[in-house]
This record gives C-alpha cells, sequence and structure tokens, in this order.
C-alpha cells in the first residue's frame, strides 16, 4: 500500500496502520446537517471507532470541554504542529485553523480502532491524498432550508456567522462529488444507521483483501509434501 506525501517521522507508523487494515472515515458536510451528532453517537455504539479529537484556534462555545470536544490551541501552537508536520491535515475554515494531528489518530489505531474524523471538505481531500485506507461520507440535511434552520436553532453563533456558514456550506455542497457516500440525515437515527452499514461494508472490503492473501497463502502451502499420499 502507497502512502503520498511523506507526514515527516510519521509516515513509517502510518504505512504499517493502513497495512494492518485501519480506517479512517471522514464524515463532512454543510453547516447545519447534523454531522457532529451522527459522529458522536455512532462512536457510542461502536467501539471499534473513535471520534478524532480536532484542534482549533476558536474559541470554546459554551460547554464545550478542552481535550474532549477539541484541543483548542493558541495560533503559534498550530503553527509549529503544520511546520513540524505533525499534522495530517489542517486548513482555515470559518476564519480559524483546524487541524487533525497525527499522534492522536495514531493513538486511536494503537488501540486497535478506527478513525472517524469530523473534518471539512478540504481536509477531507488532504487525508485521502495521504492515508489511501480513507472512506469520504458526505452528511447533508434533507434540504437548504432545514440546515438553516438547524444553524439557527443551535444558537451558539451570532447572525453574522450564520450566514457566513450558510454561504460556506453552499461552496460545500459542490465538493459532495468527491465523496464516496452521501447520507442524508434527515432522521438521527436513521443517518447513524446508514453509516454504520458503510462502515460493516467497508471493513469487510478489507477482509476480503486479507481473505484473499489467506488463500495465497493456503495455495502456496498446497504444493504435495512428504508424507501426504494415502498409505496402502
Ligand atoms: P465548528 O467550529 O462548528 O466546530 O466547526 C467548523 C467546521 O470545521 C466544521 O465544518 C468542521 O467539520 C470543521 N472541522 C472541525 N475539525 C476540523 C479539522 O480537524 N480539520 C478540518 N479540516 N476541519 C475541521
Amino acid at each position: 500500500m502507497v502512502l503520498r506525501h511523506a507526514v515527516g517521522p510519521m509516515l513509517e507508523i502510518l504505512c504499517k496502520a493502513a497495512n494492518d487494515g485501519r480506517i479512517i472515515f471522514v464524515l463532512s458536510g454543510p453547516a447545519g446537517a447534523g454531522k457532529s451528532t451522527v459522529g458522536r453517537r455512532l462512536a457510542s455504539l461502536d467501539v471499534r471507532i473513535a471520534l478524532n479529537v480536532s484542534c482549533t484556534t476558536r474559541a470554546p462555545r459554551e460547554g464545550e470541554r478542552a481535550g474532549a470536544d477539541y484541543h483548542f490551541l493558541h495560533q503559534s501552537d498550530f503553527d509549529g504542529l503544520v511546520q513540524r508536520c505533525e499534522m495530517l491535515e489542517s486548513a482555515e475554515v470559518h476564519r480559524h485553523s483546524y487541524g487533525t494531528r497525527v499522534s492522536d489518530v495514531l493513538g486511536i489505531f494503537a488501540e486497535c480502532r478506527d478513525a472517524l474524523l469530523e473534518i471539512d471538505v478540504q481536509g477531507g481531500a488532504a487525508v485521502r491524498s495521504k492515508y489511501p485506507r480513507t472512506v469520504l461520507i458526505f452528511v447533508v440535511a434533507p434540504s437548504f432550508s432545514e440546515s438553516r434552520k438547524r444553524l439557527i436553532a443551535r444558537g451558539s453563533e451570532d447572525r453574522e456567522e450564520v450566514t457566513r456558514r450558510i454561504n460556506r456550506a453552499r461552496e460545500e455542497m459542490l465538493e459532495a462529488k468527491n465523496y464516496d457516500y452521501i447520507v442524508v440525515n434527515a432522521e438521527v437515527e436513521s443517518a447513524v444507521a446508514e453509516v454504520q452499514c458503510i462502515i460493516t461494508a467497508e471493513r469487510a472490503r478489507m477482509t476480503r483483501q486479507r481473505y484473499r492473501a489467506l488463500v495465497e497463502e493456503m495455495r502456496a502451502g498446497a504444493e504435495p509434501q512428504k508424507g501426504d499420499e494415502p498409505s496402502g
């Protein structure tokens, strides 16, 4: 399995993770699609998957906990991680920096779990280019007006920020074509069930690859051996 664009000294470890069959699932989608809710629910239902905690330079919202919702960093610390190639991907979203630390993803892999990243479309493309076993899932609300309604109901952004996110949502929709799957989140439990099906299918794909290797191994070992001949 080939990994493009070296991620500093972490490359070798990432290569091994890819060969071990670890998968990165990316959830992206426009603001108001409900991807955070879907992501959290998925992680609570499946012990073999862990929701990664991203880094951001934006301020915590009310109720958000450092280390659980995000690693809240100063810009200089964030830039340092990027410069030292310690980010699997990073992007500017809504005028703030966001990124996925390589070490966090490796920590998830070390627990023999797959990683779930809830990141924007730029991040999704960057992760895919570095880690081939990335599955891109795009989550959308059933309509644009529903997205807008959810975003306003959330009440965590001021009017100006809501408008900015809605405008960006239009641009993000255009990126859906580059994703492997699109899930319409009309109702959370059904959307979660759909993503679970995707995860199961993708894991089975990995098993099929391992199965092929096993068949090869058995074929190689199936050469007649001394003592195999029937007696008598
Ligand atoms: P929020 O500030 O509402 O939590 O997130 C804003 C946007 O940033 C969302 O689209 C979210 O998916 C994206 N985001 C969160 N973490 C990351 C990350 O680590 N990398 C990238 N590229 N985007 C992220």
